[in-house]
């Protein structure tokens, strides 16, 4: 039987696995993503999704809200 880890891991992996899914489904085509080596990002958010924090995320969608809509011309 294998060793069970901590908990901490648990949390870690099953923080990357929504990265992961956030970073594959947040609405950008996915030959603008870049993902070698392990990396989560993407040219047209400039979003880490690897590395940049909840609230870093939450930011720059908002942002990026922002911009669509005065281009849009909605508001
Ligand atoms: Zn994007």
């Amino acid at each position: 039987m294998a060793k069970k880890r901590p908990k901490y891991f648990d949390i870690i992996d099953n923080e990357m696995v929504l990265r992961k899914l956030l970073w594959l489904r947040h609405g950008c085509p996915i030959h603008i993503l870049y993902g070698d080596d392990g990396e989560m990002q993407c040219g047209n958010c400039g979003i880490d999704f690897k590395r940049d924090d909840g609230n870093q995320i939450e930011k720059r969608f908002e942002t990026l809200g922002l911009e669509k809509m005065m281009r849009d011309g909605g508001a």
